[in-house]
């Protein structure tokens, strides 16, 4: 097949006609399918249950120091969940504060209490800032961009690329003051897939921001996510910006939503030792405790890194099988220069570029066949892509046979939009 930019007018509308043709089939099969978000199909979850169906008696409910984990109290979590946490993420125990069932929360948590209190060190209290920025690495988490417009921050969108963030463009744009941070997904990003390099890192790690106050959230939700064979790499950021004096600028989230049970699993935020010291005068007056319980459910199923990565491979057949369904079925795009799209090593999502100006119309073709997708957008600030060209396809919840028709259908829509959008050109 030629390129479609390259088909006579002729061919450019007997191309639509077979394809609007397919599409009319779809449509009449009354269709209910969902590509939209990152979550776990059923099955999926399923091999996560021997975490529930294990019994416990009276004498499990202790940690290894000996807390009676039925009971109130121990803010910071177990010490053998930190410990788990620490193998899965390379980095100190000392580092991380154990938390409730989802890392979005500490996230929203860590920028309430920067807006009401300030961060160590300095005093002043985000919300009194006149004017604040936060820079959001594009396409991006939706709802990372939600919280801090929210929170009244002007969004600054910097492109994703292979290897991370535009740092050019970081470093420049964190000259100004007014910046107070910048949200990265570093490993199997959402929605690209990509990971940061080591070069990267070292930037983000070592870069001079005129705010002395600026916080990197690192959010490292697919840090064992892996599909594939080869796994991407990973540099450890606190040990880079200890190197040069800026450890107090890392905040870092993770959880087990992905590993065990989304909204049942167990979430954390690990900071700097005089950073956990500022946050925990505050975390001692919003709650008693988290759910130990939960934590000591995971550590019984998760003795250590090897049971973790056990698991890890066993979820990965199953992930990495809706991503090769996906793959094939994206690769009838090839050669025709409308779109181009990511084959990532882990995480959740492929990311999509279609023809500019082409992604709404293909999420409205996809929705009137009953297939829903992420809205157009939402991988934005604002929720406003400016190309209209990205869509983040999220394959892991239908059924393999359900991401294979969705897919497939998605590739026709895809078409049939860049078809409209050549005809309309040469109208
Ligand atoms: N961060 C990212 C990048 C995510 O993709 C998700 C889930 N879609 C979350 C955080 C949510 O994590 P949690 O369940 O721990 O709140």
């Amino acid at each position: 097949m030629k390129k479609y930019a390259e088909l006579s007018l002729e061919e450019l509308i007997a191309e639509r006609n077979l394809l609007q043709k397919q599409y009319n089939e779809y449509k009449m099969q009354g269709l209910k399918l969902d590509l939209s978000r990152g979550k776990p199909n059923s099955d999926q979850l399923d091999i996560s249950l021997p975490l529930l169906s294990e019994a416990r008696p009276r004498e499990k409910c202790f940690s290894i120091n000996g807390v009676d984990c039925r009971n109130y109290g121990v803010l910071d979590g177990i010490p053998e969940m930190k410990q788990l946490f620490a193998d899965m993420l390379g980095i100190k125990t000392e580092y991380i504060t154990v938390g409730g069932n989802s890392s979005l929360q500490l996230m929203y948590d860590t920028l309430a209490r920067a807006m009401l209190f300030g961060v160590l060190g300095s005093r002043r209290p985000w919300c009194k800032e006149e004017v604040k920025k936060w820079i959001c690495v594009t396409p991006g988490y939706d709802r990372h961009f939600k919280m801090t417009e929210l929170f009244g921050f002007e969004l600054i969108s910097v492109p994703m690329t292979p290897t991370g963030p535009n740092m050019d463009m970081v470093e420049a744009i964190v000259k100004d003051p007014t910046v107070k941070g910048i949200w990265c997904v570093p490993k199997y990003s959402n929605p690209s897939g990509n990971t940061y390099s080591n070069e990267t890192v070292r930037r983000l790690a070592s870069m001079e921001c005129a705010a002395p106050d600026f916080r990197i959230m690192w959010d490292n939700a697919y840090a064992v996510h892996n599909f594939r064979g080869e796994c991407d790499q990973l540099l450890d950021i606190f040990t880079e910006a200890e190197k040069y004096g800026n450890l107090d600028r890392i905040f870092y989230f993770a959880s087990t939503s992905k590993i065990t049970f989304p909204g049942g699993g167990v979430a954390m935020l690990a900071a700097s030792p005089a950073n956990l010291n500022h946050i925990a005068q505050f975390l001692g007056v919003q709650t008693i405790g988290y759910d130990k319980l939960n934590q000591l459910r995971h550590t019984t199923y998760f003795k250590n890194r090897t049971d973790l990565d056990k698991h890890m491979k066993i979820l990965a057949e199953f992930i990495g099988r809706k991503f090769d369904i996906t793959l094939r079925a994206l690769d009838k795009l090839r050669g025709l220069d409308i779109a181009e799209w990511t084959e990532p090593n882990g995480g959740y999502f492929v990311n999509l570029n279609v023809m500019p100006g082409t992604a709404r119309r293909v999420y409205n073709l996809m929705s009137e066949v009953g297939v829903v997708l992420t809205t157009v957008g939402a991988t934005y600030p604002y929720g406003i892509d400016p190309e209209d060209s990205n869509l983040r396809i999220a394959p892991t919840y239908p059924t393999d046979d359900e991401v294979g028709l969705a897919t497939e259908i998605l590739v026709v829509c895809v078409k049939l939009a860049a078809l409209e959008k050549l005809l309309s050109n040469k109208a």
